[in-house]
């Protein structure tokens, strides 16, 4: 969605309030603030119908055990760790206990480094346990819209880190020996519109010259891959993967305190300032000093460290899993057992559960940020419409988390003010944070394998913006109602 968010900004950077082109860098401050507030009132207008409270018979689809929490935490929840008082000096202090930090404190802390993993939650709270287990290179953007903004060198090698991370991790997986249900069974990525299977097709010809495993299949041929005629035939990644996200968290968390890093759970980071030996940082717990310093909170960085805050968007990502089905059904729907992602600008992606049991099913599906109940509902008419076989199966578990986007729609990593981070993966992170955590690691005890791709890349910010995405809904709601038009559109309709 981020790709689209950049746009939107220039969007309404270099238009006046009807619509029509400017001039580009034209517009002044009080400008951009007209045409702003005038497209969030527009928007807004979609947003009440959008994200509104469903309507009363919609809640039918909840199944009498219900639940809030992810599906994922039921068969692994979050181990219980005891309560210790944090140890007053360490070597390195990592905020965050999701892959970022965990990765990144495995490395330190088999290094000799004395490592403290800090979390103001329970370990692994975060996106790691809510996300929807897809894994995939996690590079959003084109070699071609990367090489005109950094060179083709540059875009090259920011591409091999991806495919580096969508292979690692099952290297890691095995070596590690962490029973997560992985598999490598690849991906069934649905065009939205026939507009949209041509452009992937052309897509795929460029990255099969890179040597990235595509094929196309046709409408025609879809139901070999999806039980669906939603889509308009679509394009299998083969290499993509999948896990169970709190498995890996649980599997991780393990190995780190096995590796003797401490991680204090319910603590969380109140400031990190600088002190004499490296960094103090303040915990309700006390104080605690570190020579070195990662932060690893995403989407959940808030204020702590406000730099970042003014580069990173957060925004609310929903999943509902629905009652185990019958296994005939779940056959029908997921025949190879790939995941499955669409080319909406907001997205969906799903898949069958690890025990193909159920249906994971996740996407964004209001303008503004709604209560997991509220999503369920609206998460389930989307299933419905692109498996229609699934109206009258119930949700039985609705969840939601925040992920991290960037206004350049890449994830960044490096070091600021002394501190280091890796932070902002788009929504897609599971490979990704994991990688860029183990090679901050290596980063911070100075190893040359520590360099990736995406060190001293620029970390755009915008005027004005300070950690709060007002223009989120608007955007949000502009992005559903085109996607919606469009595929009216194809189905026919007159959209
Ligand atoms: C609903 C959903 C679905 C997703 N689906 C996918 C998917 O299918 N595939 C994919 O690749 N990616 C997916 N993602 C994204 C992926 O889960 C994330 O990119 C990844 O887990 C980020 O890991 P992390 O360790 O950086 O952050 P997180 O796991 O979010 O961890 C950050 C931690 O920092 C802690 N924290 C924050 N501030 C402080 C503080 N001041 N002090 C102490 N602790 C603090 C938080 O409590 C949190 O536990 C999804 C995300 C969501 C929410």
């Amino acid at each position: 969605m981020c790709r689209e968010l950049e746009y939107w900004l220039r969007y309404v950077c270099t238009r006046d309030v009807s619509g029509r082109p400017g001039k580009p860098g034209r517009a002044s401050c009080g400008g951009f603030f007209l045409v702003a507030t005038a497209h969030l009132r527009a928007a807004t207008e979609v947003a009440k119908t959008d994200s509104g409270i469903p309507a009363s018979g919609s809640r039918g689809v909840l199944a009498d055990n219900f639940k809030e929490t992810p599906y994922w935490w039921d068969d692994a929840p979050a181990p219980e760790l005891p309560v210790v008082e944090p140890p007053r000096i360490v070597d390195v202090a990592v905020v965050g206990s999701g892959y970022t930090g965990l990765n990144a404190a495995l490395e330190t802390a088999r290094a000799g480094r004395s490592t403290l993993v800090l979390d103001a939650e329970q370990a692994g709270w975060g996106c790691s346990t809510r996300n929807g287990g897809q894994i995939s290179t996690s590079v959003k953007l084109t070699v071609e819209q990367l090489a005109r903004r950094y060179g083709a060198e540059r875009a090259h090698a920011i591409h091999h880190e991806g495919r580096t991370a969508l292979e690692w991790i099952e290297d890691l997986v095995d070596r590690e020996a962490i029973d997560c249900d992985f598999h490598r069974k690849g991906r069934f990525h649905a065009a939205h519109t026939p507009e949209q299977f041509t452009a992937l097709a052309s897509r795929v010809e460029v990255q099969r010259r890179e040597g990235i495993e595509a094929h196309m299949v046709s409408r025609a041929e879809q139901r070999s891959e999806l039980g669906t005629d939603a889509y308009h035939g679509g394009v299998v990644y083969p290499r993509h993967a999948a896990l169970h996200p709190a498995k890996y968290q649980n599997g991780l968390l393990a190995r780190v305190i096995g590796s003797g890093a401490q991680v204090a759970t319910y603590c969380p980071v109140l400031d990190i300032e600088r002190s004499a030996v490296g960094f103090t940082l303040r915990t309700p717990h006390g104080a605690i000093t570190a020579r070195d310093v990662i932060v690893a909170t995403n989407g959940y960085s808030g204020a702590l460290v406000p730099w970042l805050r003014r580069r990173i968007i957060p925004i609310g990502s929903y999943v509902i899993a629905t009652e185990p089905l019958p296994s005939g059904l779940i056959d029908r729907l997921f025949p190879t057992d790939r995941i499955a992602s669409d080319t909406c600008r907001v997205i969906y992606y799903f898949r069958a559960s690890p025990d193909r049991s159920r249906v994971i099913f996740g996407g964004r599906v209001s303008a503004g940020e709604i209560d997991p109940r509220v999503s369920a509902p609206l998460l389930h008419a989307e299933l419905a419409r692109i498996f229609p076989e699934l109206r009258d199966t119930r949700v039985s578990h609705s969840w939601a988390g925040t992920v991290a986007y960037s206004f350049d729609s890449l994830a960044h990593t490096g070091i600021h003010d002394g501190i280091h981070y890796a932070v902002s993966y788009c929504g897609s992170g599971v490979s990704m944070a994991s990688y860029l955590g183990m090679r901050t690691g290596q980063r911070l005890l100075g190893r040359k394998e520590g360099r990736t791709a995406f060190d001293d890349l620029p970390f755009p910010t915008r005027p004005f913006y300070s950690g709060t995405p007002w223009f989120l809904p608007a955007v949000v709601a502009w992005y559903r109602w085109r996607d919606r038009r469009e595929c009216a559109r194809a189905a026919g309709g007159t959209g």
